[in-house]
């Protein structure tokens, strides 16, 4: 039974879902409808999916297949998607965030320090992150209120306090971590399918003006904290066994401890990464198209960093990619990147042009990938409105 729309019986991703006045519960989508898998198991019976990572790659497995055969005879309760009301499929924990794109990194070195080498030293040495906001991780459809805080332009001789004159998105993907690791201990570059439990498309709304004043020298904090969306739809690290592919390459090589099998379906031992494509949506009109496959850094080369002091992870755990850039001006995953920092509005003919987001504004990002079947799946959207700031 063919499915539209990327979700058919080699997707299946997991959501909480609630109808009417109900609580949230776990469901799995096929096509049109969500599927009730509450009664599968226990850890299924709940309003988040956080019990059932925990419970490892085995039980996501067998789970995975119950729910393939269960499906493909139509034995599951369903309900229409419009029908239902979507909520944060997993209770996030810590939250971190890289800078894994080389195209991004690259671009932002240039439009702030012009005279300099694009790439700071450690860049190539390891995968640049921060500890982000788990609290403030919201699910898709979730309006977006424009922030307030200190700003100063170069120009100006003092910060101001108002709201953000340069609130921008990041396009990314995030990894969830299903079963944990406990402190003292490492994740290797070869167990991230054991952690992993599985992707989803993130939006980490970004102030540039507050984080242009704030960061320094201690990294991004409110200018990124106020909200970051993230899809309803959490897509098993199972439906994308068809979309590893090799990243472009790494030199220097890194360190040993960021050198190994890579990923599933690894031969060669080189970093891979996913060959996902995304879509940049303002207001119906696709404005960028960032390929995830030009990543440099590996999603389990993150997962090895993010551990190799030895700190725990937790199931709800997320870790995002960074903006996703490709080399070509239409693969620029930020708005700070499309309009080259400010200064050369986008979006030209047949639609309004932008720097940076205005009120009123709707940023969907739109994720593909190769699926298990031949065909592509469509992992689940991450859509926000901005709303005007609160002062
Ligand atoms: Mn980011």
């Amino acid at each position: 039974m063919p499915e539209p729309d990327g979700y058919g019986l080699d997707h299946l991703p997991y959501g909480a879902y609630s109808v009417g006045a109900g609580t949230p519960r776990i469901g799995v989508r096929l096509g049109d409808r969500v599927l009730d898998v509450a009664d599968l198991r226990p850890e299924l019976d709940r309003p988040t999916l956080n019990d059932f990572m925990a419970l490892g790659p085995d039980a996501w497995a067998e789970t995975r297949a119950q729910v393939t055969d269960l499906a493909a005879a139509d034995a599951l309760a369903a309900t229409p998607v419009d029908d239902v009301r979507l909520h944060l499929p997993f209770a996030v924990g810590d939250y971190v965030d890289f800078y894994a794109s080389l195209d991004h990194a690259s671009n932002v070195g240039r439009i702030f320090r012009p005279d300099q080498e694009p790439l700071l030293p450690n860049w190539r040495h390891l995968p640049v992150g921060y500890h982000g906001r788990g609290g403030t991780v919201v699910v898709s459809g979730t309006p977006v209120v424009r922030p307030c805080g200190q700003r100063k332009a170069p120009t100006e001789d003092a910060p101001t306090y108002g709201p953000s004159r340069r609130l921008d998105i990041e396009a990314e993907l995030g990894f969830v971590i299903g079963a944990g690791s406990a402190l003292g201990s490492r994740i290797s570059v070869g167990d991230l399918a054991e952690h992993v439990f599985g992707v989803v498309g993130l939006n980490d709304w970004s102030a540039r003006d507050i984080q242009a004043w704030e960061y320094v020298p201690l990294g991004p904090f409110l200018g990124k904290s106020f909200a970051t969306s993230v899809a309803a739809w959490v897509t098993p690290l199972a439906a994308l066994d068809a979309a590893w592919c090799d990243l472009p390459g790494q030199d220097p090589t890194p360190l040993d401890y960021l050198v190994g099998p890579g990923s599933p379906g690894s031969e060669g031992g080189g970093p891979r990464g996913l060959d996902i494509d995304v879509e940049v949506v303002l207001n119906d009109r696709v404005v960028s198209r960032p390929p995830y496959r030009t990543m440099y850094w590996s999603p389990a080369q993150m997962l090895a960093h993010l551990t190799v002091n030895g700190a725990s992870t937790r199931p709800g755990d997320l870790f995002a990619s960074g903006t996703i850039s490709g080399p070509e001006p239409d693969t620029r995953g930020s708005f700070l990147e499309l309009s080259w920092g400010g200064r050369e509005p986008f979006g030209g003919p047949g639609g309004e042009s932008r720097t940076f987001l205005e009120d009123g504004d709707v940023v969907t990002l739109r994720y593909s990938a190769p699926g298990t079947s031949g065909g592509r799946i469509t992992l689940g959207e991450v859509t926000g409105r901005i709303e005007p700031a609160r002062p």
